[in-house]
């Protein structure tokens, strides 16, 4: 997972300026490699603390090479998200480095599923809030068929009932596969169907 942060006064300036960073849990990792980025646009409009000696001068009283003793940098301010792997698609240009760290964790969380696939359904969900509620609260697995998962849910069900009944031995499995499907929340992901309850 990473994404592109691309400086918009370059952008604005018909300059391509940016740089991919890996997507992390940490927000202030991806902060610091952001502003590291602005550092170095050609584009700067405001000033900020010298990340050498953050502002503060040398410890040993000598100057800082970075800042030449002024404490501040010129830096570029404002940044987009222009390009992304393995993010969801709805985060779009500016989700905000907390979503990105809540997805992060989320395909930590799932990490028996492919971060691609966490992806697909947080952008099956339209979200990432409701994406998490429901892989956290109702995730019922990942399934090769519905009609597999239907049938599994069914003989256990059946498993507490009389085998020789009537109503076993005439259970009909593709209708109760049909009103189960009805009520289930499926996205297709790279290993199958994950399966959702209501
Ligand atoms: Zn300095």
């Amino acid at each position: 997972m990473r994404l592109y942060v691309a400086c918009l006064a370059s952008y604005n300036n018909g300059v391509l300026h940016g740089r991919w960073i890996d997507a992390s849990s940490d927000v202030d990792e991806m902060q610091e490699e952001i502003a590291a980025m602005l550092r170095e646009s050609r584009f700067p409009n405001v000033s900020v603390p010298c990340p050498h000696c953050e502002g503060e001068g040398m410890p040993d009283g000598s100057t800082c090479h970075v800042c030449a003793g002024a404490g501040r940098v010129a830096s570029a301010e404002e940044w987009a998200i222009h390009d992304s792997e393995g993010l969801p698609r709805c985060f779009g240009e500016y989700p905000g480095l907390e979503k990105i760290a809540a997805f992060v964790e989320l395909a930590e969380e799932f990490d028996h599923l492919d971060a691609d696939d966490v992806a697909t359904i947080v952008d099956h969900f339209g979200g990432l809030e409701f994406a998490e509620t429901e892989m956290r609260d109702h995730f019922a697995g990942i399934y090769d068929s519905f009609r597999s998962y239907a049938d599994e849910i069914a003989d256990e069900a059946l498993a507490a009932l009389d085998p020789e009944s009537i109503a076993v031995r005439y259970f009909d499995y593709e209708s109760y596969a049909r009103d189960l499907k009805h009520d289930m929340t499926i996205v297709e992901i790279s290993t199958g169907l994950a399966l959702f309850w209501p």
